[in-house]
């Protein structure tokens, strides 16, 4: 950078291409807060299947409204970060931007108005179809929850995959389970740590057909799956004939 054009930006107060580069780093923090709003999910979706089977439908209603905030504070926090990117790759590219919040604002609304205007922005959400579906199988333990849309017929219908409540590696009742936010498979903590251990820190994702990598940065506590397993359990109690599988997605 030459002298001229270095006291050019200094009198101007132009963010300069290294200041861009800080622009990206405040956004690798954005990973703590989704971590946040994922406990935060999961807090919802359990306290959510406890007053579905005490049908307290009142409740329930006020956690469906908690859990799509949630949604939209993700959403925001994601826009955020697309729009530092946005800003940092304009800063790089020679643009001179004096005051940045004047294109930060610019930027931010457009990608809000995206997401509010868009009417399907809930429902075709995979993570709130997963917290409506686990709140259906309260009632209705094996069956899969009808679509959300009523005006469509199946573009959103929930896949019917199987999921096992068994660990994949130990076949016993999932433990502590543990979930890849790569591919959404889920293990017993232990039996998976115990593979992660004998395998270097990290392994193919063991499901069949699964072609992500599990390490160990990809696990999250699924506080979701462990209720289900535990009230699976307790079904299991009460009927004699018992069935380790349900539909779900
Ligand atoms: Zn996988």
């Amino acid at each position: 950078m030459t002298d001229t054009s270095l006291s050019e930006l200094q009198h101007e107060f132009c963010l300069k291409p290294n200041q861009a580069e800080g622009l990206r780093i405040i956004t690798n923090d954005s990973s703590n807060i989704f971590e946040a709003i994922e406990k935060g999910r999961q807090f919802v979706t359990v306290a959510a299947m406890d007053q579905e089977e005490l049908n307290n439908k009142d409740k329930v209603a006020t956690m469906d409204v908690n859990f799509k905030e949630l949604m939209d504070l993700d959403n925001r926090v994601r826009n955020q970060t697309l729009t530092m990117r946005a800003l940092a790759d304009r800063i790089m590219s020679g643009e001179k931007i004096k005051d940045i919040m004047v294109p930060y604002e610019q930027v931010q609304k457009s990608f809000e108005d995206e997401w509010n205007n868009n009417e399907k922005r809930y429902n075709a959400s995979e993570k709130y179809s997963a917290f409506r579906q686990n709140i259906w199988n309260i009632h209705h333990p094996d069956e899969i929850m009808p679509s959300l849309d009523e005006n469509e017929d199946d573009d959103i219908v929930m896949g019917s995959t199987k999921i096992s409540l068994r660990c994949p590696l130990t076949t016993a009742w999932l433990q502590d389970p543990v979930t890849s936010n790569l591919c959404k498979h889920t293990f017993s903590r232990a039996a998976i740590t115990d593979l992660l251990r004998q395998s270097g820190g990290s392994v193919p994702c063991p499901i069949p057909g699964c072609n992500k990598r599990i390490i160990p940065l990809c696990l999250i506590a699924d506080d979701i799956m462990a209720e289900r397993v535990r009230r699976a359990r307790a079904r299991d109690e009460q009927n004699a004939s018992t069935s380790q599988y349900f539909d779900v997605e």
